[in-house]
């Protein structure tokens, strides 16, 4: 659904102020999830295209890349953007292109802690949740199965 812009359109060049709150969870892929996104700023059209200044705040939740935990970070940030509005509209769609300014306002690699020991490369286990872990391979099946063939 687009954000109805025809206050704007109607008055080409003249800036006008934007604010825009999308309630709803965007997800990208299933892994970075985006909720709470807000524009506050201003706006204006010149020869089909619609030019914006302001704070774009937004809420990711993603995994931890070590130890896939979600981790939720506010992004806010002073963005200045345009999109192109298709002809004979009056709405444009701020959704994708407000989504596309939080994820890349944010450092990818995100973690839950700055000492996140991670998961087990062994077994998967949260290190963080048990510091003691030492990890067994299967040595046990083997016995059993030795047992077995005696
Ligand atoms: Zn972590
Ligand atoms: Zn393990």
């Amino acid at each position: 659904m687009g954000v109805d812009i025809s206050e704007l359109v109607r008055n080409p060049g003249r800036r006008l102020p934007l604010h825009l709150v999308l309630e709803g969870s965007w997800s990208e892929g299933g892994m970075r999830t985006v909720d709470r996104i807000a524009l506050d700023g201003e706006g204006f059209v010149q020869l089909g295209v619609l030019y914006v200044e302001g704070t774009v705040k937004g809420r990711v939740t993603e995994p931890c890349r070590r130890c896939l935990a979600p981790v939720t970070r506010s992004s806010e940030r002073f963005e200045a953007f345009e999109v192109r509005i298709p002809a004979g509209e009056e709405a444009v769609d701020l959704e994708s292109p407000l989504l596309r300014l939080i994820l890349s306002a944010l450092d990818p690699n995100v973690l839950c802690r700055e000492d996140c020991r991670g998961l087990c490369p062994v077994c998967g286990a949260n290190l963080n949740e048990e510091p003691d872990h030492v990890c067994h391979p299967p040595k046990e099946d083997r016995r059993t199965l030795g047992e077995l063939l005696r």
